[in-house]
């Protein structure tokens, strides 16, 4: 990883704005994507899809492949998650935001995903973001654990300088020396990155906070920020999830934390992207 503060001029201003996922438009209003952490099976999916689906959420998110920081860990259901996906995207006409891990995987992701998400550890994966780049299918950027702004905008520079220019940023929480929580919120980064491109930018409160109860404030205080929308976790059965259940919203309290959501971003001038 590159430690250099200093980089270059970007060669490739963003100059993408606002664009449309599905009939969705990111970057004007506010765009709320709800779902598991992790697709773990066709039930505990297809639950918590229609619930979000209910309550209003713009797309659906859930991991089949799953970078996991032990190689232990259950690594996702592969292509039987995205085929899980596939039948919730046709049963509540939700986009799909899932995470593309490795690039051998592209052809598989592609046959489902209407945002491709690039996780944490992948964002300075190089050759998976020009690959990224060559396709016609939006990309959701997260920023390294440790990254700097200027690391994940030239890392989205990648994407771009192939063509595909509908690329949001999220910010997901850096590591610091603070432990108190799982990684710090740096929520300046929604106006230092607002002010720098005009790629959206949206927050992911639920890998920051790790913590249910700390998920709402860190939600409506992205919001209050200017976030462009937030990516947020949500599951049928948290208490029993196979990866980040303690940092899932019980899909029973989603309705009320997303109108309490989108109070705050209404508020804040970005106006609500509803698909009810
Ligand atoms: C996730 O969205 O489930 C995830 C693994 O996020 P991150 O890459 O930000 O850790
Ligand atoms: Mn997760």
């Amino acid at each position: 990883m590159t430690t250099t503060t200093n980089l270059p001029e970007q060669r490739l201003p963003a100059t993408t704005g606002a664009f449309e996922v599905a009939g969705r438009t990111i970057g004007d209003g506010f765009t709320l994507i709800a779902g598991p952490c992790t697709v773990e099976s066709r039930e505990q999916t297809l639950t918590v899809a229609d619930v979000v689906a209910a309550e209003g959420a713009a797309m659906l998110r859930g991991g089949a492949y799953k970078p996991r920081s032990s190689p232990y860990s259950f690594q996702g259901l592969g292509r039987e998650g995205l085929g899980i996906l596939a039948e919730a995207k046709r049963r509540t006409g939700l986009p799909i935001v899932t995470e593309l891990v490795d690039v051998r995987n592209l052809d598989d992701v592609l046959g489902v995903a209407d945002v491709i998400q690039v996780g944490a550890r992948n964002m300075q994966n190089y050759p998976l973001l020009t690959e990224l780049g060559r396709t016609d299918r939006a990309v959701l950027l997260k920023r390294g654990l440790s990254a700097t702004l200027d690391e994940l905008v030239m890392a989205a520079e990648y994407v771009l300088k192939e063509g595909n220019e509908r690329v949001m940023l999220c910010e997901r929480g850096i590591r610091t020396h603070e432990t108190a929580y799982r990684f710090t919120l740096d929520l300046l980064a929604v106006p230092a990155l607002k002010e720098r491109t005009r790629l959206p930018v949206l927050v992911d409160p639920s890998h920051a906070a790790g913590r249910r109860d700390w998920v709402e404030p860190m939600s409506l205080a992205a919001a209050a920020a200017g976030a462009d929308g937030i990516i947020v976790e949500v599951h049928s059965d948290p208490e029993n999830a196979i990866c980040d259940g303690p940092q899932a919203l019980h899909a029973d309290d989603f309705g009320a934390y997303a109108e309490r959501v989108r109070t705050v971003a209404a508020a804040a001038g970005g106006g609500v992207e509803l698909a009810v």
